[in-house]
């Protein structure tokens, strides 16, 4: 066991020797030796770092440093004397003693860059070790030195940097760089043994209005809860990853029949979807999944991402809250979309959009008393555009806040030139409903020096669907500042009759359904009276909307309403035609087919 090195042990203990006996020949170096020993035992002693001493014939502890004592939290009495078998587990012992037959057997410093170590008293902790064999003047090997530093901390902390690199630090989720080193793993298993993959793609519906209007706490501990079901539907074997934001991604490799990537589609959407109760709150997210499954034509994890992105896509079109499988039609259809996407940001910058006016009357007096400011886009190729064919792209890509403010202070500053008992109705999306609407509208106001008073909003009930607590108060707000708040298209929720009652509107806008159907549907009749009955005795004012004909004026006016709309008394018309019309007023009133 030991080794005799013959011509390097000679060198060395030839070197050894002159020392001993300078040494031993002088006294006053001897006393020096005394003092040296103490000397070297304090720094021994003072040695941030473990140091030990063994025996190398029976592996039996001879010293063990202060710092060595408190690692082991055991003292150097109850060590010394004793072997590694005495106090490890024998695994790690073993593990020690063949470190220490290593070092007996080189020459070289032997150095263990990570050895865990089960301290007797002070748990699991990894050390990393330097051991050398001490030799005689013979050149055989009489100790082991051994000088280790405690890494524990050291590794703890790497640890949790390379877990922190590759985890979401909100919900502990794989982050994208994982997912994206899982996903390129499973692909590259895909071509070579042809086992199935599905990556799902999900964001929710919904949940920038949770962040913006109730704040990031609460948008951090919805996505925690929806992050533990998702983790729960998943597959043992599937990588659940947030990627960002509301994105959210599977990977599913264990089951490649099209049947369970659908049921697994299917629970998520259904597990999502229940209501969450943050704080008290109880909130509510869809999701919108989109879902790739690797083939022939899509082996690459670049192709995997982009066909569930697609899917999503189309998930979200065909009405959110629901799964869409890719399949290769698909493409045609995000392109155009994108196309659409960008030309409607870039005709704003172009100026193609404007603020058309349609009048709504008293029906008592058959006057004017407002005007609904209605968007249009002045298309280069396809001419005027409604708002149908442009609003539900610039909500879905979070443009209408733009477009919105655009809209409202464009017609701010027209209907300045308007007499002030001339309204101006301005509709404002449900995403648009967040505080800082009213900081827009107070700016708009300011701006256009328009009263206050002259000002309505029109919103929806989709805007009280989601987080009503949050969209009301902001109506508080508004309501404070002067300015008058309408429901609009009244009767196409579900239901409303709750809505009229989470806050006190300043007028409702029955919607044209109801209106168009009066002559033929005699429940549309009944609905309308009830509606402006309902207003009445709130002593709310009530519109009827798309009032096209004299019968069907006629008729609104019998069941009450106190405000008419429709092409009856004028289609949308650009600003000049509204001066036109203030003008000769009365004349035009009750003329069909003005503009
Ligand atoms: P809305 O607020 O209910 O506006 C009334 C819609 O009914 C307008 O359609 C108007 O042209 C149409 N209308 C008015 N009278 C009649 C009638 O007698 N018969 C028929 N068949 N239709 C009539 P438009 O301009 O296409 O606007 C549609 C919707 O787009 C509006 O419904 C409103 O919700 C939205 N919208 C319009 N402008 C804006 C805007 O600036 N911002 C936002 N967020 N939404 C807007
Ligand atoms: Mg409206
Ligand atoms: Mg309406």
């Amino acid at each position: 066991m030991t080794p005799k090195g013959a011509s390097a042990g000679a060198t060395s203990g030839a070197a050894r020797g002159d020392v001993a006996d300078l040494l031993s020949g002088d006294p006053d170096l001897r006393s020096l030796l005394g003092r040296n020993e103490g000397f070297l035992t304090t720094i021994v002693e003072s040695m941030p770092g473990v140091v030990f001493v063994k025996d190398s014939a029976t592996g039996r502890f001879i010293l063990l440093n202060r710092a060595g004592e408190e690692f082991l939290g055991v003292s150097r009495a109850a060590i010394v004397g004793k072997t590694d078998h005495d106090f490890f587990p024998k695994e790690e012992a073993d593990r020690f003693v063949a470190r220490d037959r290593r070092a007996l057997e080189s020459r070289q410093v032997q150095l263990v860059e990570e050895e865990p170590v089960h301290t007797p008293h002070n748990g699991l902790r990894f050390l990393r070790t330097r051991t050398i064999a001490i030799r005689d003047d013979a050149d055989r090997p009489q100790y082991i030195l051994g000088i280790s530093e405690d890494i524990t901390e050291q590794k703890l902390a790497g640890e949790r940097i390379r877990y922190m690199a590759h985890h979401d630090g909100l919900t502990n989720l794989a982050n994208r760089a994982l997912f994206r080193q899982h996903l390129d793993a499973a692909m590259a298993d895909f071509r070579r043994t042809r086992r199935g993959v599905a990556l799902f793609f999900f964001d929710l519906d919904g949940f920038k209005k949770i962040n913006d209007t109730l704040g990031h706490p609460t948008g951090d501990a919805l996505l925690r809860m929806l992050a533990d079901r998702v983790r729960q539907v998943a597959g043992d074997g599937d990588t659940v990853a947030r990627l960002g934001g509301d994105e959210f991604a599977i990977l599913h490799q264990a089951a490649p029949m099209a049947k369970d990537e659908q049921a697994l589609a299917r629970d998520l959407v259904q597990r999502i979807s229940k209501p969450y109760d943050v704080g008290g709150n109880r909130l509510s997210v869809t999701a919108s999944i989109g879902i790739s499954s690797a083939s022939d034509t899509c082996s690459e994890s670049d192709r995997m991402l982009r066909n569930a992105d697609v899917a999503l896509y189309r998930a979200k079109a065909d009405g959110r809250n629901t799964f869409r499988v890719y399949e290769p039609s698909m493409d045609h259809h995000l392109e155009e979309k994108r196309a659409l996407e960008l030309a409607v940001r870039n005709a704003l910058a172009r100026g193609q959009f404007e603020v058309h006016y349609q009048p709504f009357v008293t029906v008592q007096s058959e006057r004017i008393c407002g005007f609904e400011a209605l968007v249009r886009w002045r298309h280069p190729e396809r001419g005027l555009l409604p708002p149908s064919e442009f609003i539900p792209i610039a909500e879905e890509a979070g443009f209408i806040g733009t477009l919105g403010e655009w809209v409202l202070r464009k017609a701010c500053e027209d209907a300045t030139a308007w007499p002030v008992y001339v309204g101006l109705a301005v509709n404002i999306s449900p995403s648009q409903c967040t505080p800082a609407l009213t900081q827009t509208v107070m700016s708009a106001l300011a701006t256009s020096r328009l009263s206050p008073g002259q000002l309505e909003l029109e919103i929806t009930e989709t805007a009280l669907l989601q987080d009503s607590s949050t969209t009301v108060s902001v109506l508080h707000q508004l309501r404070a500042l002067g300015v008058k708040i309408s429901m609009d298209d009244f009767g196409t929720g579900y239901s409303s009759l709750s809505y009229l009652r989470s806050f006190p509107f300043d007028k409702i806008k029955i919607d044209k359904s109801f209106v168009s159907d009066l002559l033929k549907d005699g429940d549309c009749l009944a609905i309308v009276r009830a509606v402006a009955g309902l207003g009445a005795s709130f002593g709310v004012p009530t519109t009827a909307e798309g009032v096209e004909t004299l019968e069907q004026f006629e008729q609104v006016r019998a069941a009450g309403c106190t405000q008419c709309q429709g092409y009856y008394f004028g289609r949308p018309m650009p600003l000049e035609d509204v001066q036109r019309l203030l003008h000769r007023r009365r004349a035009n009133i009750g003329k069909p087919g003005y503009a």
